[in-house]
């Protein structure tokens, strides 16, 4: 499968969709889900072009992971809920069909505020 360049995160990646932003550096960008499913939800995504996890293990740089997995971090400090700051939350990627994945660029949920709860349903 390629990488579909008008996917709706490609669109906000370039600007022709606005978010409501939390974050962005070189490696990522965060913003809140649309229809968010606990208090807290957010979306963090890299800036590369990478459909979903298998695929930027595969091919994206060292920089690209490391860049991610801080980012990760640093947007749940500046919510409030990683844990120097707070009570934890769920880091959460599903991937292609059977992961239930709607949006073809890799993004992982960060989800928080109150109990997540069950795991998978
Ligand atoms: P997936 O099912 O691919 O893991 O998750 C896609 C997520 O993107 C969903 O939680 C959905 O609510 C969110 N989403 C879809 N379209 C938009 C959008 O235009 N803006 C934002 N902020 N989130 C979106």
């Amino acid at each position: 499968m390629n990488y579909d360049e008008n996917n709706i995160f490609a669109k906000i990646l370039k600007g022709e969709i606005p978010c409501k932003k939390i974050y962005e550096d070189d490696f990522v960008l965060s913003f809140h889900d649309i229809y968010p499913a606990k208090k807290i939800h957010a979306l963090i995504i890299p800036k590369g072009k990478y459909i979903d996890l298998d695929d930027f293990s595969i091919n994206a740089s060292s920089e690209e992971m490391v860049g991610l997995f801080k980012g990760i971090n640093i947007v749940a400090k500046k919510l409030g809920i990683s844990t120097e700051v707070g009570r934890g939350y769920r880091a959460l990627t599903n991937i292609s069909n059977d992961g239930g994945q709607e949006v073809p660029h890799l993004h992982f949920h960060l989800f928080g505020g109150e109990k997540v709860g069950k795991m998978v349903e």
